[in-house]
C-alpha cells in the first residue's frame, strides 16, 4: 500500500519534470531562437503594421476561423503560435510541389526553395512570389524579429531571418501546421 503510493508520487513527479523539460525545450528551440538580427531588405515584401481583420483580402470572424481550422492551425495562424520543433508534418517533405496557406489556400512557397536548416521547422530561402507574403516587425519575447504572414488572409506563418543560404541569404522559418502541401510538376 505504502509502496504503491510512493510509486504513484514518483510517476507524477517524473511526468511533471518531463512536461517542464518539454516546455523549456520548446522555448529554447522556437523558430528564430538562434538569430536575433533583422533580415536585409533584399526581399521586397510589403511591410504591414495593421492588425485589423478587415484590412486583409480574406477576412473571417474569429468564430469562423475556429470552425475552419484545427485547434493547432488556429493557435498558429490566428494567434501567432509556434509548433514544437521537429514535430511538423511537412518538415521532411522533399517532393516537388507547392506549399499553400492552411488558412486561405494561397500558394506561398515552392519546394524548389525549401532547404534543411536543421532548426526543426520547414525552411525556405524565398517565397513563390514577392507578394505571396507580407512582413511585420515583431518585438515579442524580448527579440527584434520579422514576422511572415500570408498576404491574403494575414495568417501567421513564422519569421524570416538573415542567415539563409544563397542566392537570397534569407531563411523563412515556418510552422508546418500553417501550410498545406500539394504535389505538382513545378
Ligand atoms: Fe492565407
Amino acid at each position: 500500500m505504502f509502496r504503491a503510493k510512493n510509486r504513484r508520487r514518483l510517476r507524477t513527479a517524473a511526468l511533471l519534470f518531463a512536461g517542464a523539460g518539454l516546455m523549456i525545450l520548446g522555448f529554447l528551440f522556437r523558430p528564430g531562437a538562434r538569430a536575433s538580427f533583422q533580415p536585409s531588405q533584399r526581399a521586397a515584401h510589403a511591410e504591414v503594421s495593421s492588425t485589423r481583420a478587415e484590412d486583409w483580402e480574406v477576412h473571417k470572424s474569429d468564430a469562423e476561423w475556429r470552425r475552419r481550422l484545427t485547434p493547432q492551425q488556429y493557435r498558429i495562424l490566428r494567434q501567432a503560435g509556434t509548433e514544437l520543433p521537429f514535430t511538423g508534418a511537412l518538415l521532411k517533405t522533399h517532393e516537388t510541389g507547392i506549399y499553400k496557406c492552411a488558412g486561405c489556400g494561397l500558394e506561398l512557397f515552392s519546394s524548389a526553395a525549401k532547404f534543411d536548416s536543421g532548426t526543426g521547422w520547414p525552411s525556405f530561402w524565398e517565397p513563390l512570389r514577392n507578394d505571396s507574403v507580407v512582413t511585420r516587425a515583431d518585438h515579442s519575447l524580448w527579440m527584434a524579429r520579422t514576422e511572415v504572414l500570408c498576404r491574403r488572409c494575414g495568417g501567421h506563418l513564422g519569421h524570416v531571418f538573415d542567415d539563409g543560404p544563397k542566392p537570397t541569404g534569407l531563411r523563412y522559418c515556418l510552422n508546418s501546421a500553417a501550410l498545406t502541401f500539394e504535389k505538382s510538376a513545378r
